[in-house]
């Protein structure tokens, strides 16, 4: 059977055994033939084009073809060296060995023509070609494939023998038995004819030997759907169950609360971002499914007041909510801002935190489960047991990143009458769109992308050691205006303590700088208890102090206006979206903000790249985007436990265009079919089944 040759351990393939099967498994995770052939070629050497030698240039590599003119072996003081000349038509290349010279020595014969593969470099002025592969022309495999694959190895493996060549042969003798299997098709006929996607088979042999350019293209496309389409298939596919599951609250009115804030308490005009958001909420809540949305949008875009209209709604329908924030300050901060806001309005609103303890804490709880509370605000607090509501109809949870999806899960069994809230996640780290429809499949995505009118745009600059007294100087200008500044360093986990020593000496040289008492400097770093933490905080918020100096440990969100300044040192060694973060800190206010990045003389190109975007830009999404760029998907916040990383051909970066068309078609299926049970469909819930086979969800569909 076909399943128990793909399933055969791969010591037993011919050319392999046990040693390096070891090794495989060891190296590359790769046990089964099955594993072997879903181990593509990283590149293709294209045998079909020769450049001339003249024309070649260094660091890349390059495909020759020349007569062998001379060979010697030289010998230096412990080992020696193998050269040897290739001439074309329009010149001369150096071949060199360092090892392996008497094999190679054998198998070079003067006169006789051969391909040569490799990266050229300059060594002396002339051109040479170290370890490149050889192969004589005469010999060279014509009718398999023009474009031979190669495949990653390791040292290991190359030691043993089995380098991308012998891999090459192994996958070869595979397919060549695998093809005399019927291959099964995963996807059902529509979407192959409609895609003109070439069928499992092809794509199969010709990922690993595409006879010419267009069939590589054809395998990299069928293959890159069906990782991408049967991702968001499963993903949307278990959000309609849920909501086939769940019911959500029907908020069918906006009533007299929302429009009396809305006209009356209101100070400004929504911008048309925000007020494109709350339509879409609304339409959410009101569509008798449950709503579970992300709501991103920059530091300052005015997220919580989309989160305060949204409660008013649930407020109209007679429904409680809940609004959670990671931190006690923040939370404390929402609780002020949203009091004060609805004074007059008759909306009771109360705090819940770790804090809230005794009668305070027993009242809070009592009159929740009553119902005369309309809206919590609070910290993690709001998830333990003995929180229950009356009746919970939003659930607002501010910087989600900090929270993960069981927390989010928690919430669907608060309330009294055991229906599941419509929860609304805002958070602002921005994901670029396409990175969020993956990750967060089963969450619609709302983006706030416009900043309310009159904000200042934060100036961002770039500044080196030889520039420390011109910004200190600086610094003191805007003390003396008033102002107030954050210097942080970065913190790095694996070595927290350096850090903290950096931090300490950046403190003891400040305070030269500032001298106390006229200066006030705060310092926060991650070792301090949490409610020490807390205070310094409040200090600066308050403005009993002048500087905040601190690791990264600033709370997201904490709303100082009156601080102006933010810098950033050690600039090179933190992420783009970590540096757009803190840049948010700042330009909260009516004044002129700066963020001044200090960093090293020396900088990676990549470090270059960050800082050269971030005084370019302030814009998250643009941010975002170049640090996808940068960083690949896998090292982005949320992506590792999403399964991205599954992805083998696949590219979040490269491939967006296939990720909409894949998410589209999963979608229309969906539509049509939402259980997946029409004949046409069956076999996509057999994939999903094979796929997922741990998905307990799986077992209750056959
Ligand atoms: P976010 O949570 O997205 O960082 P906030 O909701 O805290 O942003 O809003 C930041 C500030 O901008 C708050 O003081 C808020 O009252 C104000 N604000 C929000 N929306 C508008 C608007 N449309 N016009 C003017 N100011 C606004
Ligand atoms: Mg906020």
């Amino acid at each position: 059977m076909l399943k128990d040759f793909l399933n055969t351990e791969i010591a037993f393939v011919k050319g392999i055994g046990p040693i390096k099967a070891e090794a495989l498994s060891e190296d590359l995770d790769i046990k089964t033939i099955k594993d072997l052939i879903y181990h593509y070629p990283f590149r293709y050497i294209d045998k079909t084009v020769v450049s001339p030698i003249k024309d070649i240039t260094t660091e890349v590599s390059v495909h020759i073809k020349g007569i062998l003119i001379s060979k010697k072996i030289v010998k230096a003081s412990r080992t020696s060296i193998l050269n040897a000349t290739l001439k074309d038509s329009s010149g001369f290349i150096e071949l060199t060995w360092f090892k392996g010279i008497k094999y190679i020595d054998k198998y070079l014969d003067l006169n006789k023509e051969y391909y040569a593969y490799g990266k050229a470099s300059r060594y002396k002025g002339k051109l040479t070609i170290a370890h490149p592969e050889l192969e004589a022309v005469q010999s060279a495999n014509k009718t398999l494939s023009h474009f031979e694959p190669v495949y990653s190895s390791t040292e290991k493996l190359n030691r043993l023998g089995f380098d991308s060549k012998a891999k090459r042969k192994a996958i070869e003798n595979i397919l060549n038995k695998l093809n005399t299997y019927e291959i099964a098709e995963t996807l059902p006929n529509y979407i192959v004819s409609k895609l003109k996607l070439c069928t499992r088979k092809q794509a199969l042999n010709w990922i690993h030997f595409p006879p010419d350019q267009e069939s590589l293209t054809k395998a990299n496309n069928r293959i890159k759907f069906e990782e991408v389409f049967f991702f968001q298939l499963k993903m949307l596919y278990s959000k309609s169950q849920m909501s086939l599951k769940f019911k959500g609250h029907i908020f069918e009115k906006v009533g007299t609360y929302f429009n009396l804030f809305y006209t009356k308490k209101l100070s400004f005009e929504l911008t048309n971002a925000q007020k494109r958001v709350i339509k879409e909420i609304r339409s959410d809540m009101g569509s008798g499914m449950q709503m579970n949305r992300l709501l991103q949008g920059d530091v300052g875009s005015g997220k919580t007041m989309v989160g305060l209209l949204s409660m008013l709604i649930a407020k109209d329908n007679d429904y409680q909510s809940v609004l959670m924030a990671p931190t006690e300050i923040l939370a404390q901060q929402h609780f002020t801002s949203i009091t004060e806001s609805l004074s007059g309005t008759g909306v009771q609103a109360a705090f819940l935190s770790g804090s809230v303890k005794g009668k305070s804490r027993k009242k809070v709880l009592h009159h929740l489960k009553e119902g005369s509370i309309d809206i919590l605000i609070g910290t993690h607090a709001v998830l333990e047991d003995p929180v229950v509501f009356k009746n919970l109809g939003l659930a607002i949870i501010d910087e989600q990143h900090r929270f993960g999806v069981m927390q989010r899960s928690r919430l669907w069994t608060k309330s009294l009458d055991s229906k599941p809230p419509h929860i609304l996640v805002m958070t602002a780290t921005p994901i670029p769109r396409t990175l969020a429809m993956t990750i967060y499949g089963d969450l619609e995505v709302s983006i706030i992308d416009e900043l309310p009118p009159g904000r200042k745009a934060i100036h961002t600059l770039h500044k080196t050691e030889y520039h420390r007294p011109q910004v200190v100087e600086f610094l003191h200008q805007e003390i003396k205006k008033g102002r107030q500044i954050y210097i942080v360093y970065p913190l790095i986990e694996e070595s927290e303590k350096l850090d903290l020593a950096d931090l300490q000496q950046g403190y003891e040289k400040l305070l030269q700088y500032f001298p106390p008492p006229k200066y006030k400097i705060s310092i926060v770093h991650g070792r301090m208890k949490p409610r020490d933490k807390d205070l310094e905080m409040q200090r600066f918020a308050e403005g009993t102090t002048h500087i905040m100096v601190a690791t990264t440990v600033i709370e997201v969100g904490v709303n100082v206006p009156n601080a102006s300044v933010m810098v950033i040192e050690n600039t090179e060694r933190f992420g783009l979206s970590q540096l757009h973060q803190l840049r948010g800190r700042v330009g909260r206010g009516a004044e002129q903000s700066y963020c001044i990045l200090m960093s090293g003389y020396k900088l990676s190109k990549e470090a270059r790249t960050r800082i050269k975007t971030m005084v370019e830009t302030n814009d998250g999404f643009q941010i975002a985007e170049v640090d996808l760029k940068l960083r690949g998907p896998g090292d982005i916040q949320g992506t590792r436990q999403s399964g991205v990383k599954e992805f083998k051909l696949f590219n979040i970066v490269a491939d967006q265009e296939m990720l909409a068309t894949s998410r589209k078609i999963a979608q229309i299926i969906l539509e049509k079919d939402p259980q997946l049970e029409h004949p046409e469909n069956l076999i996509l819930i057999k994939r999903l089944k094979y796929l997922n086979p741990n998905e307990k969800d799986w077992g209750k569909i056959s």
